[in-house]
């Protein structure tokens, strides 16, 4: 009798193949609507349509997730609310601390199984939260811990505010070192490539952004969108109004590099990407982030720091841009690592001699993994 094929055990499988691909979609919550929609459901259900909003007030203001204490609403009332509005949507795994517990990354298990990771950061004057949009990333650059598994799929828009939300219960239950406090900013800096997971994310930025019982009633200004670069989306949210502040990732001035280190430019060029920034910039009166991860004997020549100043001076000198250059993160198995740190000083300088305000990022969270670029959920 013929032995049935080997396989490997599930264990050694990535995780993308040992999980099944999950076609159902993430259960509707309260903060993938608006507040009329959800009062709409409401009186659907044949409640009071104000329920719907006492209901946003216990999410998104007093930030409570128990639904005992709701005591406003009547036992029944709240089951079959919570039942149809506030649907379980992740379970943290595991959460690990940096920095005296002011760096914290949380790795979270989806309803289907995908493990996305958040972390939020504490500074004395801001507090950020680095979110994820999609479980795992299509774009595939090589120097990008998440980049290496591909996408699972997309995370809805209540899967996105969830990891806000979580983070601001924390700060407000006092569970940050530093007294309680608020989450000032977001920045869709995690896991995905928030532009390919368009809708949904257009969807968390407006929780995020609009007053309370409707969202968050966060700033605007105080969220960020990465991305690599996917020039009609780039056009499609300069549309939209919303004045979140741009990045782009753009990592090289020339096409034959960036081809390397971010895939996707070979379908839209490094003049048609930077135009697309400046047209954002332009229109919305933002200054855009150009973020470029500084990679030793790569992408740190004082010659590409010269280049990236004529690629980016060329489009105009008002101050539409700012660079922030990233110490490489080193990912396993990555045959890059971090510069010079003189290299990264000669770089800052060339950029800063022809008026380019240059940030260098801190690598906060390095030693938990929860830097740029590292998040890559894995169970252990
Ligand atoms: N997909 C979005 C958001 C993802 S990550 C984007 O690409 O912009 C946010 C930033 O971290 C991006 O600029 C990304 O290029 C950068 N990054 C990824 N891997 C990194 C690494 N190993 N070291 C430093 N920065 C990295």
């Amino acid at each position: 009798m013929s032995q049935p094929p080997t396989s490997p055990s599930p264990k050694q499988l990535p995780l993308v193949m040992s999980e099944p691909r999950g076609r159902a979609k993430p259960p509707r919550h309260l903060a993938d609507l608006t507040l009329d929609e959800r009062t709409a459901l409401a009186a659907e259900l044949g409640l009071p349509a104000y329920r719907g909003k006492q209901l946003s007030t216990h999410y998104f203001s007093r930030l409570v997730d128990d639904p005992a204490a709701m005591t406003d609403l009547p036992a029944v009332q709240r089951d079959e609310l919570v039942a149809a509005l506030l649907p379980p949507l992740m379970t943290p795994l595991r959460t690990l601390e940096a920095d005296k517990g002011t760096t914290r990354k949380t790795l979270w298990k989806l309803f289907d199984g995908a493990l996305v990771e958040s972390v939020l950061m504490r500074y004395p004057d801001r507090v950020t939260i680095c979110v994820s949009s999609q479980a795992g990333c299509g774009m595939a650059c090589p120097f990008c811990a998440t980049g290496q598994g591909g996408l699972q799929r997309n995370m809805s828009t209540a899967e996105i505010v969830e990891q806000v939300v979580a983070g601001a219960r924390s700060l407000a239950r006092d569970e940050v070192p530093g007294g309680p406090g608020r989450v000032s900013n977001v920045v869709f800096m995690g896991m995905g490539e928030p532009l390919a997971n368009y809708k949904a994310v257009i969807g968390a930025v407006r929780r995020l952004t609009e007053p309370a019982p409707g969202g968050l009633g966060m700033s605007a200004r105080g969220v960020t969108v990465s991305t690599v670069g996917l020039v009609p989306r780039i056009n499609q949210l300069t549309d939209e109004g919303i004045p979140v502040t741009l990045a782009l990732s753009l990592h090289a001035p020339d096409d034959e590099l960036r081809n390397e280190l971010v895939p996707i430019n070979t379908r839209y060029s490094v003049a048609e990407t930077v135009d697309a920034a400046w047209n954002y910039a332009r229109v919305t009166k933002r200054r855009v982030s150009i973020e470029y991860a500084m990679m030793r004997g790569i992408n740190d020549q004082a010659w590409r720091a010269d280049l990236l100043a004529d690629v980016l001076l060329a489009r105009g000198d008002w101050g539409w841009v700012h660079v922030n250059l990233i110490p490489l993160n080193p990912t396993p198995g990555s045959k890059w690592t971090a510069s010079d740190p003189a290299d990264e000083r000669e770089f800052v300088r060339r950029l800063e001699a022809r008026g380019i305000p240059t940030t260098v990022r801190d690598t906060r969270g390095r030693e938990i993994d929860g830097a740029c670029g590292q998040l890559a959920a894995t169970e252990v």
